[in-house]
């Protein structure tokens, strides 16, 4: 992916777009994915860094949703399993299997739980990832050393997907340039364009980097902004109702052997009725999540106390040893763009997660809803639009079998997994030039090589880009990527080619988002 170059493809004025995609998350990636699979030309505009929004802040699972069948959204949860199954198989090197441990207390729990994870099986049927199975107090406690023993009747063991969102969102992001879309971070949409009869034929965007704009035109505009969708379909027509509620969810990471084992914990039921998981991640536990209504989309959102609070207390309740504030590395929170409720109803549990999509009278294509499992299926969904909002012909979708960047069926080793087929060309990096080979961070196995590929072909333009986003170490441990910081900016400059006073800003900037991620003292 070149920058310089996507950038080159604006400037032909003349140039008519099939697709415009606003938004480099989940949705907008699987959009553009699906119209080149179509043989449409795209061009995609993110104005921050491709997942910078709720795409990297995800639990990382890829699941069909036990909670969704608890609640008896049987086609969500159906379509959620189809699409885990094809992502496992088109993107290995990102995407695992996990299993899963449900605790249980009471025979009761014990019948329930037994009898909704046998219809999960059932609706994977051949693309299920093993059947769940009911195992003893022994056995729950020989796969998870720091399960709480008191009252332990056994577990249930079941399997879902595992994957690392923001590195999927950069292989889809790739994926879909090497097919010809023209893919651009820090590329804000400011304005959209409409014709004389007042539909919509292109957008105006700036490069946020040299502050330049460019007329873009388009023949389908589609809104992929997460949270910020309403803000587009307010530049489109200023009395557009609000459509979106921000829902905050928060992870901490704490070390893994606050768990233990390789199984990952469930918790269906907390004390306020949602469920929350620990699950094994890059080395760490992630714990989470809660469901927080916010009234505004931000890019970067914050943990409320009261939600740290929560999660520490409820994952005291299932582990021998008490996490606390001290043990958190790193704390991150994303907005769910869910469907506004209707006027004076506030349970976000009862608002639907499946997406939608909303065409406007201007033609402008809205996808909203969701989640990451089912970003192809959203994107095949919203391209059905194609058709009606242009008037040509669509050919078939054939996203499904597109075999994501970095495909390969022989997995690298160890934390060099997720660049799948492009591990070993990293590796030659630091054979030719051995100060690459030196660790980013002495507690992570990153080397410095990982962040000249991050520049040279994943598009990185800030430190936070290299330290969140394409190696996870923000997200893993804050301290540890506010430690990494100068060392990986003074390597970006000379690969970009920046002055001592970029590094300067740089710092100041990652200064500022890091310490979003390190847990607050209480009370402050
Ligand atoms: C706490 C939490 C846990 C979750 N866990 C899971 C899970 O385990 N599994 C799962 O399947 N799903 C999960 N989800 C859901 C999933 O993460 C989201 O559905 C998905 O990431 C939303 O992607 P998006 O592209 O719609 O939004 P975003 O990722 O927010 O992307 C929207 C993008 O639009 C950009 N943008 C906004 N305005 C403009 C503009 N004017 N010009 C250009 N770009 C613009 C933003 O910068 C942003 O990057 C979770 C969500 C949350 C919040």
């Amino acid at each position: 992916m070149d920058r310089k170059e996507n950038l080159k493809q604006l400037q032909d004025s003349d140039k008519i777009w099939d697709v415009a995609v606003i938004g480099g998350g989940a949705s907008g990636l699987g959009v553009a994915l699906d119209a080149v699979s179509r043989g449409l030309s795209v061009a995609l505009f993110e104005k921050a860094d491709f997942a910078k929004g709720t795409s990297s802040r995800s639990t990382k699972l890829l699941h069909g949703g036990v909670r969704y069948l608890a609640q008896g959204d049987v086609f969500l949860v159906l379509e959620a399993l189809r699409e885990r199954g094809r992502l496992l198989k088109n993107a290995p090197h990102l995407t695992r299997n996990q299993a899963f441990i449900i605790p249980v207390y009471t025979l009761w729990d014990r019948v329930q739980f037994s009898a909704g994870l046998k219809m999960y099986d059932y609706m994977a049927a051949n693309l299920s990832l093993g059947s769940s199975r009911y195992i003893s107090k022994e056995e729950t406690l020989r796969r998870m050393p720091g399960i709480n023993s008191k009252g332990l009747f056994g577990g249930i063991v079941y399997h879902d997907g595992q994957f690392d969102d923001a590195r999927l969102a950069l292989a889809i992001a790739q994926t879909a340039d090497h097919a010809g879309a023209c893919i651009l971070n820090y590329t804000k949409v400011a304005a959209l364009e409409k014709d004389a009869a007042g539909k919509l034929c292109g957008l105006q965007v700036q490069d946020l980097l040299s502050k330049k704009k460019y007329g873009i035109n388009a023949r389908m505009v589609v809104n992929a902004t997460g949270v910020f969708a309403d803000k587009i379909l307010q530049m489109d027509n200023p009395e557009a109702p609000k459509t979106i509620q921000p829902s905050q969810g928060i992870h901490l990471v704490l070390e893994r052997d606050f768990l233990g084992g390789d199984d990952a914990l469930m918790i269906p039921k907390t004390r306020d009725g949602r469920v929350l998981f620990a699950v094994p991640w890059h080395g760490k536990l992630v714990v989470g999540t809660t469901d927080t209504l916010r009234e505004k989309a931000k890019l970067e959102p914050e943990a409320l106390q009261k939600e740290i609070d929560f999660v520490l207390e409820t994952a005291a309740g299932y582990l021998t040893r008490t996490p606390t504030r001290a043990d958190v590395k790193s704390v991150f929170a994303g907005l769910r763009p869910l469907a506004r409720p209707k006027e004076g109803s506030t349970k976000t549990k009862e608002i639907s997660r499946s997406h939608k999509v909303i065409v406007s009278e201007s033609g402008l294509v809205s996808l909203t809803g969701g989640k990451w499992t089912t970003f192809r299926k959203m994107g095949e969904d919203t391209l059905e639009y194609y058709p009606k909002i242009t008037g040509v012909k669509l050919a078939d979708s054939t996203s499904k079998d597109i075999l994501l960047h970095g495909f390969t069926k022989s997995i690298p080793d160890g934390h060099w997994g997720v660049y799948g087929s492009n591990a070993r060309l990293i590796q030659d990096l630091a054979k030719a030039d051995t100060s690459l080979a030196e660790k980013i961070h002495p507690d992570f196995p990153n080397i410095m090589a990982e962040v000249v590929w991050a520049v040279r072909h994943e598009m990185a333009i800030k430190v936070e880009d290299v330290l969140s986003r394409r190696v996870r170490m923000l997200m893993l441990d804050a301290q540890a990527a506010l430690d990494s910081a100068k060392k990986v900016a003074d390597l970006m400059a000379v690969e970009l080619n920046k002055t001592p006073g970029w590094i300067e800003k740089e710092l100041e900037d990652f200064q500022l988002v890091g310490e979003k991620y390190l847990i607050k003292p209480k009370g402050s």
